[in-house]
């Protein structure tokens, strides 16, 4: 193996050199106590920065083989040490070396959860942070002195600060690992206990702001206690018994005047599915692993969902049993979200007023006095998500403040008053029964069927015009592949873009399995297996650190978001017609 003399040879040597005569440094040196390696060189300053590797052993790290004994310790890990590779660059790395990218030392940036992701490879042997260096330019050519300062004063100095157990606070990783484990097992415990969600006393559930997902200050906020007559006691093995809110499987409704905290409470429940870093405020708030949030998102695509159950009879007898449309109107886009996701395997929605279409959600005793049913192909949420428990055993969160249509459905109603939730069970079906005999249900005996729809790989390609591959998450809910946008923007618990694209590059890995006999659920589900098996470097051409790891629920959103997908139905011949294209 090449060591650093030769690397530090190699840029002496390249010195004032055309920027190009940087593709010799490619390859793989030993730094003391570490291993540098130089996968990719830009090809210019202002080109994509050059892709680096620094491998240091467990062992030599410092890090105990009780680290790495779990994968969710694994996970752990790696975004703890992710967290300090970040604040050390920052500190570190003096940037600004020439023009466009030259001196930059980076490393994804992590949101509030602790996420798997390829910016930092924890196995039983190694870490191995993956970083983009934007190699520095002197004129036109290579800035021999520059990068010499990068590779063997900034770089040592980051990772002798982040990768090295010396230079971190054990305590404050010891905390985060255990911190990880709790929380999964406080989710790990809701099956058992007829739980879809918990939420533990003394959680922090608000945010900085609506753009800044950081805790409220402390001093602001008012923290979580549970209703006596719903509190529930779980396990965790290192925080010992937790106490908090059990949402019990079923119907629940959450009231509460308007400001009172009840879409803070349900945004807290759609994240609840990830675990939460120490000092988040929602480290003890879980929900089952396949929980969906639920909204209306109207413009977006549908390809050939059967979304009768909500839907009947549409002006101009268009089949809703396989409905496709480029543009899709509030409540359709709403009955869609919802009977795609029970068809992905979700097991209970989350679902919010706030963004959710008025005629989906409700239609009252005067409403069905003028409209008549046969007038209105819409059977409102209202009249179905019991069924959606009976039948399919999905569970449901709803906040509604605006209409009492949905206590009479509700097996729990949870009133928020002034930040504090209050057990009003019993005093909504007081309520309900007043007037219960006026208005009429509509949803029929059963939610009916859920559609399982085939996709077809003809509509999914990364190529440009020019024959390049390119997929890209330009934001947190868009991604893009080949020149065509997928727009997430109702796929509401993603939480950093690195999700976002590895999701773009699973769709493409995904087509592999679309065979038109292979169901989305399947094809999701075998992409997740590869990635659980091999790593989420299985699904692209190269060693990339700016992925993370998403569900198959997201997955297969995304897959039906896409403007030019085609699917087959079960059980139907024909396929679905192409989507206009947009
Ligand atoms: P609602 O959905 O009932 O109208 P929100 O959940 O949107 O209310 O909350 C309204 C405001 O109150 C938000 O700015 C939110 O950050 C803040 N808030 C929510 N919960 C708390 C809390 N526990 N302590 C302090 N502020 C809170
Ligand atoms: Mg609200």
């Amino acid at each position: 193996m090449k060591t650093f003399q030769d690397l530090d040879n190699l840029l002496s040597r390249i010195d004032g050199k055309g920027y190009k005569a940087y593709k010799e440094i490619a390859g793989v040196y030993r730094f003391p106590g570490f291993t540098v390696m130089i996968d990719h060189v830009q090809g210019d300053p202002y080109a994509a920065p050059s892709r680096v590797r620094v491998r240091v052993s467990r062992v030599d790290g410092g890090f105990s083989a009780d680290m790495t004994s779990a994968p969710v310790r694994k996970a752990a890990l790696g975004d703890f040490l992710t967290r300090m590779f970040h604040l050390s660059a920052t500190a570190v790395a003096k940037g600004g070396r020439g023009i466009g990218k030259g001196g930059q030392i980076l490393i994804g940036r992590p949101a509030q959860e602790i996420l798997d992701r390829t910016a930092m490879l924890v196995t039983d042997a190694d870490v191995e942070a993956r970083i983009t260096m934007g190699l520095p330019a002197r004129g036109r050519g290579v800035s021999g002195k520059d990068a010499r300062e990068m590779f063997f004063q900034e770089l040592p100095e980051i990772v002798k600060r982040s990768l090295f157990l010396p230079a971190l606070s054990a305590e404050a990783l010891e905390n985060h690992l255990d911190t990880a484990e709790d929380t999964d097992a406080l989710r790990s415990q809701l099956a058992a206990n007829n739980l879809a969600a918990f939420v533990g006393n003394g959680a922090l559930l608000p945010r900085a702001s609506g753009i800044d997902p950081a805790p409220l200050p402390a001093d602001q906020a008012v923290l979580f206690e549970a209703p006596r007559d719903m509190t529930v006691v779980l396990d965790a093995p290192h925080r010992g018994r937790v106490a908090g809110m059990g949402i019990p499987r079923g119907v629940t409704l959450v009231v509460g005047g308007g400001y009172h905290g009840k879409s803070t409470l349900l945004n807290a429940l759609e994240v609840g599915i990830y675990n939460h870093i120490p000092g988040d405020g929602r480290e003890c708030v879980v929900t089952s692993a396949g929980a969906v949030k639920i909204r209306a998102a109207d413009g977006r695509q549908i390809t050939g969902t059967d979304i009768s159950p909500f839907i009947g009879a549409l002006p101009m007898g268009r089949d809703t049993r396989a409905f496709s449309t480029a543009n899709a109107s509030g409540s359709t886009s709403q009955a869609a979200n919802i009977v795609e996701a029970v068809e992905a395997g979700a097991d209970m929605l989350l679902v919010d007023e706030d963004t959710s279409a008025t005629n989906f959600m409700i239609r009252d005793v005067r409403m069905q006095r003028l409209v008549a049913k046969h007038q209105e192909p819409i059977t409102p949420f209202v009249d179905k998500v019991r069924q959606l428990y009976a039948d399919y055993g999905v569970s449901t969160v709803l906040v509604m403040g605006g209409s009492g249509d949905y206590f009479s459905v509700a097996d729990h109603v949870i009133q928020m008053a002034a930040y504090r939730p209050l057990n009003v069970t019993a005093a909504a079906k007081e309520a309900a029964a007043w007037g219960a005999d006026r208005r009429q249900q509509e949803g029929g005996e059963v939610f009916g069927p859920i559609g399982c729809r085939m996709p077809l790989p003809d509509g999914i390609s990364p190529r440009l015009p020019s024959g390049k591959m390119k997929i890209t998450a330009p934001r947190l809910r868009e991604m893009r592949i080949g020149n065509r946008t997928v727009d997430l923007s109702d796929v509401a618990q993603l939480v950093e873009p690195a999700q976002t694209l590895a999701m773009g590059f699973a769709v493409h890995y995904a087509v592999r399995y679309m065979d038109g006999r292979c169901s989305m659920k399947d094809v999701a589900a075998r992409v997740l297996s590869d990635i659980a098996m091999d790593g989420l470097d299985v699904i692209v051409p190269y060693i990339r650190g700016d992925l993370a790891c998403f569900r198959a629920l997201e997955l297969i959103a995304a897959i039906n978001r896409m403007r030019l997908l085609r699917v087959r139905q079960a059980g139907k011949e024909a396929e679905q017609k192409r989507g206009v294209q947009t």
